[in-house]
């Protein structure tokens, strides 16, 4: 239902219900035109006014005299009747001269009453005249103040139908209430009008009853049955639902602690409801006293709980506040008709029921101009739910990814580490930061170029882009900040954003994002970015640190080859996997010649440095998968796995040479130096390197006699 069409459809009906209102006040308050004077005098159980016009009754019976002279007939006036405002009467009725009455039953309405009884009419006979005297029976549960008056049939009828015209019209507008309400409900799936439909029926349920009229609706008439404890009930019940409707209307929503005061006691006035219906006569005075207590409690709460809402500012509050206090005090004047202090006339006796209806009016307006508040309330929790979910899912995206890249990164080596870090971090930002393509372009990091594109597919376009704009992305990645821009990709529209990398100058890098569409990325997903690319490089970084440690440890300081022990693991690795997979395997000894002398003439850092250069040579002319180790002093071994004898003399032959040719300075001074290598190949059945190690050294040991500068390969046995 569109919201100008509600707001329309409750002007036409609050204006509707305002006219019916006052129209009916004025009809109901005029005063007829016949009337005879009449006396009262009280009888047992019965009290009388002093000006004689008023009778108490109740609770129980009571009998007061009636005195009053009837005028000579008129035979063009209906007959003469006493008539008296429709009270809780249990019964009713009149005698006297061998007369008397119908009987008049509040909870039980003759058929000759019509279906909206108006008060109580009792007729007397047309052939009376002058002084007349009768007794007056009448019961009640409750205290009532009865104001009998006798007038001409014709004008009691008028007077009644002025009341019923009041009361339909308060009927009607608690009906429409409800059916808007209902229709609210439905159309701004909005439970407060739930509670104002509930409401507003109890209400007219409630008005129903109290004007007398329910006791003749098929179903409802059985309420009569409880009489009185059966009007409490209603009235608890209205209390309770009309409490409820407060509570949402002043948004108390978020005002836990008071809520829960306000359900409590919509409680404990249900339960007081139901006790009411048990229908234990002796418990009657005592649950009166209690019904009326707890009335006036759901009163003041009520009107604590406006006050609390004009406080908030919530819209209507002043009206309604104004409206609940006019019905307290209408409901007040009521009572006070109730103990006879108070003319019986339309707006006293029906004054209450016209402020609840126009109260709930207002509560409705005020609900509906709410409905939008309402509504951002539960968009913003709606909202607070999916931010805190969405928050929640990066921080369980980040730790995934810190421990991904702890484990993955572990024990990794050189290039491989910088790769991995950013394959990852691409691969878990995917999730939570949506785009066309995302991709790490770095250029010496850690003194390696690294380009990981996600997804794969797109690598040709990224290659393209970064080769054309590499001077503009270095630049902004100098700069430091992250930034998007609105571009073009085949024409259509897109936004490329960048987040600089934190890496050591001159080496640079950027994280490249792309998303179709011109829809930018949020600061969050660009703050997400740019974390996960801190947590990257961190992890590459320590990670790399670890690698450089490892490294450091295994390797020679001085020549920068395998030092001893990394070589003994050498050894004892190659020998068994090449047993395992009966593969060659050579292994050359080799040492320096006379190098004492070197170190004599050169000095020790001369000497050293002749090491270096030594090792430099050799790794120089060594292959990818061969291994050169510093074994002691100035000795070096080399493993060839994969290779036998024959080869293993090529490379000693090789190696020898390439020393030989070496011209070595030191302080402007050229130095030649030559090495004696022995050559041993490992036998079928060895699977340790020991015995190949000794049979080279021998093998060394026979170059060394057979004049230097050679290669010796060591036979099978030495004999
Ligand atoms: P040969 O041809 O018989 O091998 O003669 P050589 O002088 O090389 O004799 P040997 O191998 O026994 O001597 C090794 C020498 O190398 C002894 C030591 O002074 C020198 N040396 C060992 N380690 C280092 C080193 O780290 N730095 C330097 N400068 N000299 C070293
Ligand atoms: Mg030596
Ligand atoms: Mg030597």
């Amino acid at each position: 239902m569109h919201a100008d069409w509600q707001h329309r459809l409750l002007v036409v009906g609050l204006a509707w219900l305002l006219v019916l209102s006052v129209v009916g006040v004025l009809a109901a308050n005029r005063v007829p035109a016949s009337e005879v004077g009449l006396r009262m005098q009280a009888g047992p159980g019965a009290g009388v006014s002093d000006d004689g016009r008023v009778l108490a009754i109740g609770p129980g019976s009571g009998v007061a005299i009636l005195r009053f002279a009837l005028p000579a007939p008129d035979p063009g006036a209906s007959r003469w009747v006493v008539w008296m405002g429709r009270d809780p009467l249990e019964s009713l009725w009149l005698e006297g001269d061998g007369w008397s009455s119908t009987q008049r039953h509040f909870f039980a309405p003759a058929a000759d009453e019509g279906v909206l009884p108006g008060g109580f009419l009792l007729a007397l006979p047309g052939d009376w005249r002058g002084p007349v005297t009768l007794r007056l029976h009448a019961s009640s549960d409750e205290r009532v103040s009865l104001r009998p008056r006798v007038m001409r049939e014709a004008n009691a009828m008028q007077l009644a139908r002025r009341g019923v015209a009041l009361e339909s019209a308060i009927y009607a507008g608690l009906f429409v209430l409800a059916l808007l309400a209902l229709a609210l409900n439905s159309a701004a799936r909005e439970r407060s009008f739930l509670a104002l439909f509930a409401c507003t029926a109890a209400g007219l349920v409630l008005l129903a009853a109290q004007n007398g009229h329910l006791y003749q609706v098929p179903g409802l008439g059985v309420l009569a049955h409880w009489g009185m404890s059966g009007l409490w009930t209603l009235s608890l019940l209205f209390a309770a639902s009309a409490l409820q409707v407060l509570l949402r209307y002043a948004g108390l929503r978020g005002a836990v602690g008071a809520r829960r005061w306000l359900d409590r006691y919509c409680l404990v006035l249900v339960g007081l409801a139901c006790v009411c219906l048990v229908d234990l006569q002796a418990l009657d005075p005592l649950l009166s006293t209690l019904v009326w207590l707890a009335l006036l409690g759901a009163g003041l709460l009520a009107i604590a709980t406006l006050a609390g809402a004009l406080r908030r500012h919530v819209p209507l509050a002043t009206a309604s506040l104004l409206m609940m206090l006019v019905t307290g005090t209408a409901a007040a004047v009521r009572a006070g008709l109730s103990q006879g202090w108070l003319l019986d006339a339309a707006w006293t006796r029906f004054g209450y029921q016209v402020a609840i209806v126009v109260t709930l009016a207002i509560l409705m307006v005020g609900l509906l101009s709410r409905i939008g508040e309402f509504r951002n309330e539960r968009d913003r929790d709606q909202l607070a739910r999916l931010d805190s979910e969405r928050r929640m899912a990066r921080e369980a995206a980040r730790a995934d990814l810190t421990v991904t890249l702890q484990s993955r990164l572990r024990g990794m080596d050189g290039a491989d580490i910088e790769w991995t870090a950013f394959r990852l971090l691409l691969q878990h930002l995917a999730p939570q930061v949506p785009a066309d393509w995302a991709a790490v372009i770095a250029f010496g990091y850690h003194g390696h170029d690294v380009q990981v594109v996600e997804p794969d597919a797109c690598m040709p376009r990224v290659h393209d882009l970064v080769a054309m704009r590499k001077l503009a992305l270095k630049r902004l990645a100098m700069q430091g900040t992250p930034l998007q821009q609105v571009a073009q990709h085949d024409g259509l529209p897109c936004i490329e954003a960048l987040v600089p990398l934190s890496i050591r100058a001159p080496g640079w890098g950027v994280l490249l994002l792309q998303r179709s569409g011109s829809e930018g990325f949020s600061t969050e997903e660009m703050t997400l970015a740019g974390e996960f690319l801190r947590l990257a490089t961190m992890q590459a970084d320590d990670s790399m640190a670890a690698a450089q440690l490892r490294r450091s440890a295994e390797l020679d300081a001085l020549t920068g080859t395998f030092n001893r022990r990394s070589m003994d693991h050498w050894l004892a690795r190659t020998f068994a996997q090449a047993h395992q997979q009966r593969q060659p395997l050579s292994l050359l000894f080799i040492d320096i010649d006379h190098f004492k002398a070197v170190n004599d003439r050169l000095g020790h850092s001369g000497g050293d440095q002749c090491l270096r250069e030594v090792a430099a040579a050799l790794r120089g002319a060594l292959e990818p998968g061969d291994v050169l180790g510093r074994y002691g002093g100035e000795e070096f071994i080399v493993l060839l796995p994969g290779r036998g004898g024959a080869d293993g003399r090529e490379v000693a032959e090789r190696l020898r040479a390439t020393v030989e040719r070496h011209a070595f300075r030191h302080e402007n001074q050229a130095e030649r130096m030559t090495v004696s290598i022995g050559v041993a190949t490992r036998l079928e059945a060895e699977n340790t390197p020991d015995a190949t190690v000794k049979r080279a050294d021998q093998a060394l040991y026979s170059a060394k006699r057979a004049g230097r500068n050679c290669v010796q390969v060591a036979p099978a046995v030495f004999t």
